[in-house]
């Protein structure tokens, strides 16, 4: 019998985790699956990309190394884009000049940065001038470390989860780092004004200059930059510049095949565009009006999109995600859902502010439900808060015990609090692999898969093992 063959345009996260979900479902040897990505290594971990500007390989963040594709039975093609595509007559080109067929194709073409309108970023001859970077792919950070040299100066354009990264790992490097954010509060999308004045604390202990509220106007310098000029004129001499100021949905091969696109590539809840047989899934995918730029929502739609393609499903859908941000930003835990800031007359605030210990904590709380909350420094009640926000469960009386360490360890009795929210994975189960000998974190995320989508769980999975892992006698002697 001859299979359907099902053509995926871009190799990155939400690729390689639509494959584990079609494998999940019998996929793989249902269809005939062709990849194709336009960068040239086995799907890699984005999230991770530090790893590489800190001086590591891209195996060391590959998630499919490229021989995976053929072992699936998958043809991949690494290093070749899609530069056309026809619905009507079931055809995509590459930019090899070869035609490919298809019966059905995913978009899962990613984002590209968005660069401010920033005079000067470019030299005469049209290209980035020496020494100005994006922050996006391996090939871009290997560009940066290669550029780097310690005790130059570095300006990184952004202030956010990216910018902030980008800013740790120039440091690292023995860099003079500056972020100059154009907002008065660091990931402003994600925190409060409070919250952004104790992770700026934390990023400046870094040894990290912070300027807020700073317009990058123009890229100084002929061929190579030499300094930054600000909205009020002032300059800022640098001897490299890295925009990391948000990103933008790739939709450029979806437009010109006339798939309708607005900021993203349009879905509807099954993730097919407006056109039978293509669909378009993760940061290129625009659906009820929202393009997602995090990996959890990402995941979610890939598994209604391969119940959707293997018809295990047929009834699967897709109705958005509520958006949670946990994460370690430049070593300093960050997480934040729902509102930041009361924003109706009843909200109730509730907040604890640790100046010594850094940590800042804060919810809201309307109807006596979770509404929203903010946590700087200390990120151990996320998981709970997740789920209670989630959930829209009734908070008790005493607001602050979803803050205290009882509830943020186990929750209220009965409960057991994801840990991994990329994959879904609960306390006990984990509490069961480490028992059952999963006592490192390697292995457990090996077996359990927690800790290898956006890694923020990683110290909780190191706290759960220390706490659960049998003793074995004589361990550690001779
Ligand atoms: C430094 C950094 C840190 C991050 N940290 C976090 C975090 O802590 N938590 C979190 O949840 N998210 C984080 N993110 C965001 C997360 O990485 C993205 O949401 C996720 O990678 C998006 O996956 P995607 O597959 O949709 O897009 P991408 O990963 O961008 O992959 C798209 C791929 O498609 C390829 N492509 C595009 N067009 C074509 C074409 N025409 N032909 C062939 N190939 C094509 C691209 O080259 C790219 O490889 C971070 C991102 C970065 C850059």
């Amino acid at each position: 019998m001859t299979r359907q063959k099902l053509a995926i345009i871009g190799n990155g996260m939400a690729t390689g985790r639509l494959l584990d979900e079609l494998a999940r479902r019998g996929g793989l040897g249902s269809f005939e699956v062709s990849v194709f990505g336009e960068e040239p290594h086995g799907c890699y971990n984005r999230i991770l990309l530090n790893r590489v500007l800190e001086g590591g390989h891209v195996d060391d963040i590959t998630l499919k190394p490229v021989g995976w594709y053929a072992d699936k039975g998958v043809k991949y093609y690494p290093g070749l884009a899609v530069n056309r595509l026809s619905h009507a007559a079931q055809r995509l080109w590459t930019t090899d000049g070869r035609e490919h067929y298809f019966d059905m194709a995913v978009f899962a073409t990613g984002s590209l940065p968005r660069v401010p309108t920033v005079e000067g970023y470019k030299g005469a001859d049209g290209k980035p001038k020496e020494g100005v970077f994006a922050y996006r792919t391996v090939t871009d950070v290997e560009r940066m470390r290669d550029h780097a040299r310690p005790g130059m100066n570095a300006v990184v354009v952004g202030g956010g989860l990216l910018g902030l990264e980008a800013a740790k790992g120039l440091a690292d490097l023995g860099l003079s780092v500056t972020v100059a954010h154009i907002f008065d509060t660091l990931m402003n999308r994600q925190v409060d004004k409070l919250g952004g004045q104790f992770l700026r604390r934390a990023i400046e202990r870094l040894g990290i200059t912070v300027r807020t509220s700073a317009n990058t106007k123009t890229v100084l310098g002929a061929k190579r930059v030499e300094a930054l000029e600000f909205g009020g004129g002032e300059q800022l001499p640098t001897d490299m510049v890295v925009f990391a100021s948000g990103i933008k949905a790739r939709v450029d091969l979806a437009k010109d095949s006339d798939v309708p696109t607005n900021a993203g590539i349009l879905v509807d809840d099954r993730l097919e565009t407006h056109l039978p047989g293509l669909y378009a899934v993760g940061e290129c995918a625009e659906h009820n009006g929202t393009v997602y730029g995090t990996v959890q929502p990402i995941y979610e739609q890939c598994s209604v999109l391969a119940d959707t393609l293997t018809g295990s499903n047929p009834t699967a859908r897709y109705r958005g995600s509520k958006v949670y941000t946990k994460l370690k930003v430049a070593g300093v835990e960050v997480a934040s859902m729902g509102a930041v800031d009361a924003e109706q007359v009843d909200d109730e605030v509730v907040q604890i502010v640790e100046e010594k210990r850094g940590a800042y904590r804060k919810i809201i709380v309307r109807d006596g439900r979770l509404a929203g909350a903010v946590l700087v420094g200390d990120s151990s009640a996320a998981a709970v808060l997740v789920r209670l926000f989630d959930n829209r469960s009734p908070l008790p009386p005493d607001r602050l015990e979803v803050l205290s360490p009882g509830w943020s360890s186990g929750g209220p009795a009965g409960s057991d609090p994801e840990v991994c929210n990329c994959h879904h994975v609960s306390t006990s189960t984990l509490v069961g692999e480490i028992r059952g000998g999963c006592d490192t974190l390697a292995r457990l995320s090996a077996k359990t898969k927690a800790g290898t989508g956006c890694g923020s769980c990683r110290g909780q999975l190191a706290d759960l093992i220390l706490k659960n892992a049998p003793v074995v006698a004589g361990r550690g002697k001779g």
